[in-house]
Order: structure tokens, then sequence, then C-alpha cells
């Protein structure tokens, strides 16, 4: 019998006496002395009631043995359901609530604001923090450092990933261990992962980027990670020499392009790897200008772990994501039929890698996900005669102005180019006339003064009629999730009343 995620990913931990995790005071921990605190997690866990199928629901602060708790869970064939760190308490009711836990682990700063959530539905309140303190660690110090892990089945399953609430109420994707372990896979192969790298991690480990793509695939390839607790350009970039791979969202790439020494740091590095939201052409180029590494991006989503990815050794296009992943389909639709090669449609995926379902959430998933197996992802895309697929948008954004339809992205790329404007955001707002008028909201480059109207005017000449934004502001920073991406929904219901 068989776990098929425990015995690709953390199996051969046991025997591994070199390091696994460095962390940046230095201090290392070995594949077997992780391994250890799986088994004695797990213990744990069974000794709290956890059962295979049951959900531990976790906030807490990335850290070893919050990892280690991932691979406990699994290992026992439970559900490991992570939950934002940003998320207040209030919103956790809500997570809580649908997931319904067995075990809620949480920081111990937490634990008392946290007890009504906990008891109202009948999970049980455990802490963890950072520094690995806390009552489950107390527990899990009592038991033995090996164990055998529960039989399950390829579709049992592994995870459940709440979706980054960009477009509207967060969503729990059910993923299996199938689902992980084939993303791996393919992951590992496409981007040459072995056991002499040391990946970067400065992700979070509560989004599909930092838990899956980056550990999963480092931990499948036996390779290490410099595990820090979050991102900051300093650090990342003190720290880079011993690295061989760096994984970041865009944001993570603009900061190191203004830091001095990144050319320095980044030169034997093997591959710098962008996703979670879209890279600018611009920053890619600079990139590549500074360092003359080619950023190689890849497009994902809590759902499908990750869909496409530009190659390794082919040619990295700037501004796409590249081409589907070995054993994933995807088709470019609009009205249920294909699109024409560079027309726009929805992206459609298959294989693998597609989760099971919306949890708790029948009319969701019957919305988006088709009996024969394609999910519905929701972002717009054009693909080019060379089978790159380069991402315009989600469909929510899509505006339709008087029958028209308006892609944001086009607008953004000409308004970030406009002297003195830093970044932008385009949407539709309800018009009285037009349905929704086109509205641009601008961030200023630092000490730049910006005249919305001259902005505007800046752009008109390369656009139609039709697309031209009725009107702009000027904010200092665009509102944005904890992974990076921009919450237009917030934009649209602040500016809802402009034209009305
Ligand atoms: P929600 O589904 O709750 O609205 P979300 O879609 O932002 O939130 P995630 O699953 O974290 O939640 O993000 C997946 C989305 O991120 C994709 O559907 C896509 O829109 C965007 N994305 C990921 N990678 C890229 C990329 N390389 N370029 C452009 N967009 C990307
Ligand atoms: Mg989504």
């Amino acid at each position: 019998m068989a776990n098929p995620l425990y015995d690709a990913l953390f199996a051969a931990l046991q025997q591994r006496s070199g390091p696994l995790l460095l962390l940046a005071d230095g201090s290392q921990i070995s594949g077997a002395a992780f391994h250890a605190d799986i088994a004695r997690f797990a213990h744990a866990l069974r000794q709290l009631g956890v059962r295979p199928g049951d959900r531990v629901a976790v906030q807490i602060a990335k850290s070893p043995a919050a990892l280690a708790v991932y691979a406990a869970t699994v290992s026992i064939g439970a559900v490991f359901l992570p939950l934002n760190t940003a998320y207040t308490a209030a919103e956790l009711a809500y997570f809580i609530g649908n997931a319904t836990p067995r075990v809620f682990l949480c920081d111990p700063a937490h634990a008392a604001a946290l007890a009504t959530i906990a008891t109202d539905h009948d999970a049980q309140l455990l802490t963890l923090g950072a520094k690995g303190e806390g009552n489950l660690p107390d527990l899990a110090t009592q038991h033995s450092p090996s164990f055998t892990p529960t039989d399950c089945a390829p579709d049992d399953l592994a995870a459940i990933l709440y979706t980054s609430g960009t477009t509207g109420r967060s969503k729990g994707a059910m993923l299996s261990h199938r689902n992980l372990l084939s993303n791996a896979e393919s992951l590992a192969q496409l981007w040459r992962f072995t056991a002499n790298d040391t990946l970067l991690h400065a992700l979070p480990i509560f989004h599909t980027h930092g838990l899956f793509v980056a550990s999963n695939v480092s931990l499948l390839s036996g390779a290490q990670m410099i595990f820090l607790p979050g991102f900051d350009a300093e650090t990342t970039l003190r720290l880079l020499p011993k690295a061989t791979v760096l994984m970041g969202v865009p944001t993570f790439y603009t900061r190191l392009l203004d830091s001095p020494g990144l050319a320095q740091a980044a030169r034997h590095m093997r591959l710098f790897i962008s996703g979670s939201a879209p890279l600018l052409a611009e920053t890619h180029t600079a990139f590549q200008s500074q360092t003359g590494h080619r950023i190689l991006e890849r497009y994902g989503m809590t759902e499908t772990n990750m869909n496409t990815s530009n190659p390794y050794d082919g040619d990295r296009r700037a501004g796409t994501v590249g081409l589907p992943l070995p054993g994933v389909d995807i088709r470019i639709t609009a009205q249920g039929a294909e699109v024409a090669q560079g027309e726009v449609g929805m992206i459609e995926v298959r294989g693998p890698n597609v989760f099971a379902g919306y949890w708790q959430m029948p009319e969701k998933t019957a919305e988006e996900l088709t009996p024969d197996g394609w999910f519905l992802t929701g972002d717009l895309a054009t693909r080019d005669a060379d089978g790159y697929i380069s991402i315009v948008g989600r469909a929510k954004d899509l505006i339709i102005t008087g029958g028209y339809n308006v892609y944001p992205k086009e607008l953004e790329l000409l308004l970030d180019d406009v002297p003195g404007v830093l970044e932008s955001a385009v949407i539709g707002l309800p018009h009285p006339d037009f349905g929704e008028a086109v509205f641009a909201v601008l961030t200023p480059r630092k000490g730049a003064r910006l005249d919305p109207a001259a902005v505007l005017a800046a752009i008109a000449p390369s656009l139609a009629r039709f697309k031209h934004p009725k009107a702009a502001v000027v904010v200092a920073d665009l509102p944005r999730n904890t992974m990076g991406k921009v919450q237009k929904n917030l934009l649209r219901a602040e500016y809802a009343d402009w034209f009305q």
C-alpha cells in the first residue's frame, strides 16, 4: 500500500543526513531531523483524533515546523488547509465554518481571540508559533520520531486551498494527491530540478505558489531550501549566492531591480521563475539587462496548480506565460468554440492537475468544471503561431462599454509607459449611457506629479475612441492582496458612483 505524496516527497528524508532547510540565521535542519518532526506531528495529530479525510486548518507563521505539519497531515491521510496569515478573526469565522476542521492550529498569540470560533465549529484549537513554540509541538515531543504513514489512493484529498479572493469571496479548492504530485513531477522535470539545487524560498506557504510549486518541487527533487519567513530584498540578495533558483511573484523582481548589488548576487544563479501575477515585459527586459538572466514566467492557479510555463531551453518570451505543461490540455474558447489563433478567449484546462471541485460549493463547481473535466479558468488569453499563451486579463475585469469589449491590460501597458506613471489599473464603472465606462487609476513614480487629464491625452492617439478612459484618478498605491495581486473589485466598489 502507499501514500502517494508521502512516498514521493517525504519518505526519502528519513535517510538524508545532509541539510534540507537552511535558515536565515545560518542554522540548518537535516532531512532526517525534519522527517522525525513529521513523525512526531503525525502521532500528535492522530492522538487528537484526526482521521483520514479530516481537515487540519492552520493559520500559522511560516517556519520549518509549519512545513512539517503540512507533511504530517498528508502523511496520515488528512487534508491540509492553510489560511492566509493576514486574515482577521471575522474572516477566519467564515473559513473555519466552511471547512469544519478537526484541528485548528493558530499562533499562540491569537489563541484567546480565536477560541470561540473553534468551539462554535467543534474544532480543537492548538497552537504553533513562529519559533516552533506552542502546545502542538509540546504534544509532539512526547512521541516517537518514526511512524507508519496512512495508506491512501491517488484521488484522496491532500489539501484544500482557498483561492486568493482577488475577484470575490475565496473558494476552497479540493486538491488530491494525484493533482499535487503530477504537477510537481512535471515542473521538476521541466525546470531541471536536481538534488544539487538550492531554492531560495521567500514565499508564504499558505498559497499554492510557496506550498506546492516551491516546496513540493524541491522536496521531490531532493533539493535544499533556504527557508525564509518572508521576502525582503536585502536578505534575498545576501543569501542569493548560496542558492541556485529563486521563485517569486513579480514584486520580488521589481524590488530586487531597485536594490544595489543584484548583478553580483545573481551571477552564478541557474534559474529565476516568476508567477502568480503578470510580470511586465519591462521588468523582464530590465532584469535581463542587469543580470543577464531571462526570468522564466509560468501561469497557474489554486484550482489547477501550474498550467503553462516558458521553456527552460527554448525562447522565454517576455509578456507570455509560455506553453502548456506536458500532460495538461489547454484550449482557448469563446461562446463554446475554440477561437482562431491570435483571438481572445477564455483559457480552459484539463489534466491530472485539475482539482476535484470547490469544497461545499456544488453550484460553483458545476459552473466552472465541465462534466468532461475542463476547468473554465476565468482568464482571457491569446495563443500565437508557436503556441505561446499571453494572458490578457480576467473575464471579470473585461469592460463592455457601449457594446464594445475593452481589455484593461492593453490600456494599462500604454498608461505605464507615460512618463511619471508608475503603474495603473483600468476598470469598468457603471455608466448611465454606456453600461460601463472605462476608468483609470494611476500611481505616480517617486517625485512625479501626475495630471490625470494629461496622462489620458498622452495615450489617446494610440487607441480607438471607444477605448478612451472617460476619467482617471491618481492614488498613492493600488490595493493589493498578500499575493501582490491588484484587487480591482475593491477599486470598482470605491469608484462605483463616479459616473452615476
Ligand atoms: P480568486 O479566484 O479568489 O478571485 P485568484 O484567482 O487571484 O483569486 P489564485 O488562485 O491565487 O487566486 O490566482 C490565480 C490567478 O492568478 C490566475 O487565474 C491568473 O488570473 C493569475 N495569474 C497567475 N499566474 C499568472 C501569470 N503568470 N500572469 C498573469 N496572471 C497570472
Ligand atoms: Mg481565481
